[in-house]
Formats: structure tokens, C-alpha cells, sequence
């Protein structure tokens, strides 16, 4: 019998060095190339003239809208720049809800009226497009009369070729609103959260220091992934429909041994790396750390921090070029949060700091006491915030795919709580003590001096901590490796924006009754320390223990998205949301119902993509072996061997069969509540009908297939297996 299990693991047996693109690596160095691919500082100053670089500089430092006539000059800059490099197509670059990108492609190439060629690239092509993408999720945003999609520029963020092939794009990146500007992406809402994060953070860095005009948002991700060979993931229909296998036996060596953490990258696994690495660079990504992670077959790869929306931008465009470039090396590249049961899932760390115009990252303790205070300030309102909007951070992360992380004992908990480990414990403690007169908050400042240059120690860590402070920066570590980050970090900016204000309105009110600076933040910060308690935790955040004690300090613990998603439409979340301009009322309740349209169709398709599986893979396999197996016990009984003396065949026909009707049963059932799901009234009731009916039936079926293939003769077993999927290059 010819499965297609035994032909991909042909295909990798019997596969040269020469069937695997090993693209002509750069001994180039990096330097040499990197954002060669970009319409960077350096195309600009080359493709524009003086005066008008230097506007557009201006313009985009200072988030001014740019003029038309500008518009119109660096549209032809653009052009010319790109048709230098060999683009004949242009397209504008957005970020619908779905989490992946989107482009819509035109060529430069036009036809004039009378018939005359040309190349065609101006203004209104470069600020507006209207890709109309009415399929795209909107949440009900668009009524029919106004149904389309628009794009507009985001000059913040730098236009980049995309070379597909011999195809080369030039893509400009764009938000995507309605008609009337609502937005029906991520990046608008982010761009607001910044710009609002910025104007609460700088009259408060004014305190410290006037020379501080600009606030910038930092943010560096760490991207975890799996690689599977392309011809394992193509005999996995479940890989290629859900991004992971929604069934599998557990191989039985897994990550037990840590072998693969931090181990010697693989050759073909280097080759694809690189490669994939090449290409990140020439697009300006700055990628620099990689290594191999817990899990089998995954890996993780993180680049230098930048401005937040390019950060973003470039965790955008990494998902998309990894899964390009492991084609060319047949591999296939697995994002999903948890492609395979029993062992690690992927997370996507989101490092978020803040930094001023003086160049001082707004996180670091430094080592001059004086400016401590500042530090103090922006960490303790950081942690304040989390406290207050601990539930809009949890929904922010949530999704079908993330679920299986986030309280499943192995990423960090759906419990938001924030760790700082034990010196900064020990130097909040004493401010909580302490008392708030002039003396008091020199011996404060002063001890704050003491503290270890906490940069450095970074001995001192929670690898449970689903928010946890790591030196200079704040480490979000509940993000998903499928996830837009401009999620996580729209809500986080919103939410310490709004904090800062506050603060800054109770430091003045107590200046106004005569305390000096110093003495009036010191006697607010005390406050929010004592405030905010209760999120902080460093202990074990995987126990019980933990639950339980969360539970009693009031902390919300949402393990699933239905739920977690509320947290959005709340009354807190919907006034941050408004107060901040971030999303209007209209937007957010748009945005909740996108989330939870997500999770209907992400579990719609995984239940139906799971009975198919059932169907034509698993039942047929093990009634073949099941037939075997009575063959055999026919034929013994020709040769005087009763049935009563073959207990191993019997014990295993009983044993199929009580695994088929138990799956038969449950598949029943699971049809029915998914057709009950879909007929609820709302989407929410909807969701929730998936989450508590579909899913538990969803993973009792594969209790039942899962047995079956531990006992099925594994020449039956249709399904590609773990252990060729994990371990199999
Ligand atoms: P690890 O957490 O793996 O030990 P690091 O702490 O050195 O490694 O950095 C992890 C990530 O944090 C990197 O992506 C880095 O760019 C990012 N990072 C470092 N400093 C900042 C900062 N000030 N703002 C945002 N991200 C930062
Ligand atoms: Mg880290």
C-alpha cells in the first residue's frame, strides 16, 4: 500500500544536497548590503534633493501630516529608486485583522489616453489607495454603501522592495481604513496609542530634565518557530489547513532530555537561517540573535529593538519572508502557537521600553541616583498601569491559537502579574515604608544608588513571568508566535499613557500645595506601590499554589479567548480607549467582534479539518489492521487455535473497536454542537459554544485516534507520525 506518509519519507530519504536551494550565500559582510532593500535615510539623501529631504525628515520626526507638492516629490524619488533596483510594480502594504499582511499590486507600466506608454507612479498613488478588500474581517464596520477599504501612507515607516523570485514590488506601508477613517487594521490604532503614550510621557520626563521634546516607543521581539520538511508537512493535512496537528501520539522522546535547547544548529536548518537571515537584512531588518529552543525542531530568532511601528513592521514582514525563503529550502516553517502537543509551544516575547529624544531609555535604572528617580517614575507607573488594565493586556494576546500556551502550564499563565525581581522588590518595600518628608526621599534616593547596576544583573529571572522586568525593559512574554504585535503593544501604550497623565495631574496638585518636585512624586509613586500590590508576583507562576493565591488577591484569570475578549468592551477599557482617541466606541466593539469571529472560524476549521481526518485517515487505517487481526484469528482457528488462546489479537480487535465507537460517538457529537454553535444569537455566545462544547469533544476524539496509533502496525498508520515530523530533516 502506497501511503502518502511512506512517499514523504521517501522523498527525505532519497534527497541530494542539489534538490535544496542553497541560494549563493553572501560572504559579503553584513554591513555591505543591509537595507539595501529599503528607501532609507541613505535612497532619500541620493533620490531627493536637499530641500526636500531635509522636509520630509522634518516632517516625519516631528509626525506632521506631509504636504501634497511633497507627496508628489518623494512619490517620484520613490520611483525612480525603485526602477533603478528593477521594481515594476508598486503596493501598498497593510495589516488587516486576519494577522498576516496584505498587498495589492500595481504595475508602474499605464497607458496615457492616446495610447502613449508610461511609467506611472505620483502623489495620490503613493498616499491613497483603494484596495476595496471588502472580505476582509471588519467587524460590521462597513455597511454596503460603504463597504470598501482604503490604504493611506504611513510615512513613519520606510518603503522597501519585496523581491519574490525575479518579481520585485515596491511596498509602501499603509493603514487600512473605512471611508469615514475607522480603522479596520492594527497599525492606526497603534500609531494613536504612540503618539498619545508620547504626549503623556513628556511633560512627565520634563520634570527630570527639560530638554526632552520627544518620546519614542522601543520594542524588540523574539520570534520562536518550528521547521518541518516540507514533504512531512505536506502528508499532514491538518498542518496544512490549521498550522498544527490536531491529532498525533506524543513521540515518546520529546524535549524530556533538553538536547535540543541551545544545541549545535543543524546544517540545513544554519543553511535556511542564513538565508532567511540575508533577506532580512537587505529589507532592514536588524535580526542578530538565533538560537535553537526547547522544543524539537524549533527555534528562535530575535533582532535589535527599534521604534515601536518599525519594530512592528518588521515582525510583519519576518513572518512573511521566513515562510517564503524555507520554501526555497523545502522546509515549511510552523508560527502557530502550538503545532505540536506535548511539547514546547512557540511565544513571541514583546521587549517594550521607552526612550527620549536625550537619549535616555526611560526603563534603566542608570547609575546616577538623582535620575533614579525618573527611572522610578516610568517603572512604577508601568506597573500601575498593569494593574489597572491587567484584563484589556490578557485580551489583547487572545486567540484560538494562543490558547493552548496561556494556562497550559508551560507558558506563562492567562493570570496577568508582573515580576521585577528581588532588588527592585526590596527598593519599592522601602519606599512603601518609608515617609514622604524631604529627608526622607533624599535617604530613598540615596539607597536607590546602591542598588546593583541592574542591567548587568541578569542572573535574576522569571522565565514564568508572564510580565516580567528584565533590567532595562519590560518583557511581555504572553504574546503568541502568530501575533500581530501591534496588539499587545496598542493596549500597553494606551493603558501608560493614560497612567502617566494621572500621575502627572496628582505630582502637580501636590506642587500647587507647595511640596517640591521630588518630594510630590515620591509621595504619588508611594501610593501607586502600595496600589498596585497585588499584580506583583515572583514566585512560580505554573502552581496551583499561584491560582489560588491570584484568586484571592482579586486578579482576573481568563484561560480562554471568548472570555478574555470581554475584557475590550468593558466600561474601563472603553473609556481608556476613548479618552486616549485610540479606538472610538464603534471601532472597539468592531475590533471585539473580529476577535471573536477569528476564534469561530480558526475552531470551525479545525473541527471540521479534524472529522475529515477521522474519516479518511485514522478509522480506515485502523480497520484495516482491525481486519488483520480477525484474518489472523480465522486462520489460527483452521490450524486449531482458539480464539480464547489469542489474547493479544483479541485484546486489540476489542480494543479498536471500543476506539471506534468511542470516536464514532463523540464525532456525532461534535458535528451537532459545532451546527448548535453556529446557530447561537451572538458571536460571543457563538465563540463560548466552541470553546466549552466543541473543543472538549475536539480532544476527545483525539484521546481515541491517539490510541489507535499507538497500537495500530505502523505500515497502516496513514498519518505522518511526531517523531518524523520533529526529528526527521
Ligand atoms: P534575552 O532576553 O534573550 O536574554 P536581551 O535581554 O539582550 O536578550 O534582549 C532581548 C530583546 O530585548 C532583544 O530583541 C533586544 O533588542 C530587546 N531590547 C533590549 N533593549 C531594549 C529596549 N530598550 N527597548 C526594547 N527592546 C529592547
Ligand atoms: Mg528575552
Amino acid at each position: 500500500m502506497s501511503h502518502s506518509r511512506f512517499n514523504a519519507i521517501d522523498t527525505i530519504l532519497n534527497r541530494t544536497e542539489l534538490d535544496i536551494d542553497f541560494q549563493d550565500q553572501p560572504i559579503e559582510k553584513i554591513s555591505s548590503f543591509f537595507g539595501c532593500n529599503v528607501f532609507n535615510e541613505q535612497a532619500m539623501r541620493e533620490y531627493l534633493s536637499e530641500d526636500a529631504y531635509l522636509g520630509v525628515k522634518a516632517a516625519i520626526q516631528a509626525g506632521t501630516k506631509l504636504s501634497r507638492e511633497t507627496a508628489e516629490v518623494v512619490a517620484k524619488a520613490m520611483k525612480k529608486w525603485a526602477m533603478d533596483k528593477g521594481a515594476s510594480h508598486y503596493a501598498h502594504w497593510f495589516q488587516p485583522l486576519t494577522g498576516k499582511t496584505a498587498e495589492k499590486h500595481d504595475s508602474f507600466f499605464s497607458l496615457t489616453p492616446d495610447g502613449k506608454i508610461i511609467d506611472e507612479f505620483n502623489g495620490d498613488n503613493l498616499t491613497q489607495q483603494e484596495p476595496d478588500g471588502s472580505s476582509f474581517p471588519g467587524g460590521g464596520l462597513r455597511s454596503t454603501f460603504e463597504a470598501r477599504g482604503y490604504t493611506a501612507w504611513d510615512p513613519s515607516s520606510p518603503a522597501f522592495i519585496l523581491e519574490v523570485g525575479e518579481g520585485k514590488t515596491l511596498c509602501i506601508p499603509t493603514i487600512f481604513v473605512t471611508y469615514s477613517g475607522l480603522a479596520l487594521g492594527y497599525k492606526l490604532p497603534l500609531l494613536k496609542s504612540q503618539s498619545y503614550l508620547e504626549k503623556a510621557a513628556i511633560p512627565v520626563c520634563q520634570y527630570f530634565d527639560k530638554k526632552v521634546k520627544r518620546v519614542s516607543v522601543t520594542l524588540g521581539w523574539e520570534q520562536e518557530y518550528f521547521l518541518v520538511d516540507e514533504a512531512l508537512y505536506n502528508a499532514r493535512p491538518d498542518l496544512v489547513m490549521t498550522g498544527r496537528t490536531i491529532l498525533g501520539k506524543h513521540a515518546s522522546k520529546g524535549q524530556q532530555l533538553d538536547d535540543h535547547y541551545f544545541g549545535s544548529i543543524p546544517e540545513r536548518v544554519y543553511a535556511y537561517m542564513r538565508d532567511m537571515e540575508t533577506e532580512c537584512h537587505k529589507l532592514g531588518i536588524p535580526v542578530r540573535t538565533r538560537h535553537n529552543e526547547v522544543g524539537p525542531g524549533q527555534y528562535e530568532l530575535a533582532p535589535m529593538f527599534e521604534e515601536l511601528n518599525v519594530a512592528v513592521d518588521h515582525n510583519q514582514l519576518l513572518m512573511d519572508v521566513m515562510d517564503r525563503v524555507a520554501r526555497r529550502h523545502r522546509l515549511r516553517v510552523l508560527l502557530h502557537e502550538k503545532p505540536f502537543a506535548g511539547v514546547n509551544g512557540s511565544g513571541k516575547h514583546n521587549n517594550w521600553s521607552m526612550s527620549t529624544n536625550t537619549g535616555k531609555n526611560l526603563l534603566s535604572p542608570g547609575k546616577t541616583p538623582g535620575k533614579n528617580l525618573q527611572f522610578l517614575t516610568f517603572f512604577v507607573n508601568t506597573i500601575k498601569a498593569v494593574h489597572e488594565h491587567s484584563g484589556l493586556l490578557r485580551a489583547s494576546v487572545a486567540s484560538a491559537s494562543n490558547d493552548h500556551r496561556l494556562g497550559a502550564n508551560e507558558a506563562p499563565p492567562a493570570i496577568v502579574s508582573v515580576f521585577i525581581g528581588e532588588e527592585l522588590t526590596k527598593v519599592l518595600n522601602e519606599i512603601e515604608k518609608g515617609k514622604t518628608t524631604k529627608e526622607d526621599v533624599k535617604k530613598t534616593l540615596d539607597l536607590l544608588s546602591k542598588v546593583p547596576n541592574l542591567e548587568l544583573d541578569n542572573t535574576d529571572r522569571n522565565r514564568t513571568s508572564p510580565f516580567a522586568f528584565t533590567g532595562n525593559k519590560f518583557e511581555i512574554r504572553m504574546v503568541g508566535s502568530t501575533m500581530n504585535c501591534a496588539s499587545p503593544m496598542t493596549v500597553l501604550n494606551a493603558m501608560m499613557g493614560a497612567q502617566l497623565m494621572k500621575f502627572k495631574t496628582e505630582v502637580d496638585k501636590l506642587k500647587g500645595k507647595g511640596k517640591d518636585t521630588d518630594t510630590a512624586i515620591l509621595t504619588v509613586l508611594k501610593k501607586y506601590i502600595k496600589e498596585s500590590k497585588a499584580i506583583r508576583f515572583e514566585g512560580d507562576n505554573y502552581t496551583d499554589e499561584w491560582a489560588k493565591e491570584a484568586a484571592k488577591r482579586g486578579l482576573g484569570n481568563f484561560p480562554n479567548t471568548p472570555e478574555a475578549l470581554d475584557a475590550y468592551v468593558s466600561k474601563e477599557s472603553k473609556k481608556l480607549f476613548k479618552d486616549s482617541g485610540v479606538f472610538s466606541d464603534t471601532e472597539l466593539n468592531a475590533h471585539h467582534e473580529v476577535m471573536l469571529e477569528n476564534y469561530i472560524l480558526k475552531l470551525d476549521i479545525e473541527s471540521k479539518a479534524l472529522e475529515e481526518l477521522c474519516l479518511n485517515y485514522v478509522l480506515p487505517s485502523a480497520i484495516d489492521y482491525q481486519t488483520a487481526l480477525a484474518e489472523n484469528v480465522a486462520n489460527l482457528k483452521t490450524v486449531g487455535v482458539t480464539a480464547k488462546d489469542c489474547t493479544y489479537q483479541m485484546d486489540m480487535i476489542k480494543r479498536i473497536a471500543a476506539n471506534i465507537k468511542g470516536l464514532h460517538a463523540a464525532g456525532k457529537s461534535m458535528t451537532k454542537e459545532r451546527h448548535k454553535a453556529h446557530s447561537a444569537k451572538t458571536s460571543r455566545a457563538s465563540a463560548i459554544h466552541f470553546c466549552k462544547k466543541v473543543k472538549p469533544l475536539m480532544e476527545k476524539i483525539r484521546e481515541f485516534a491517539d490510541d489507535l496509533e499507538l497500537i495500530v502496525d505502523d505500515k497502516d498508520w496513514s498519518l505522518v507520525k511526531y517523531r518524523e515530523m520533529m526529528f526527521m530533516r
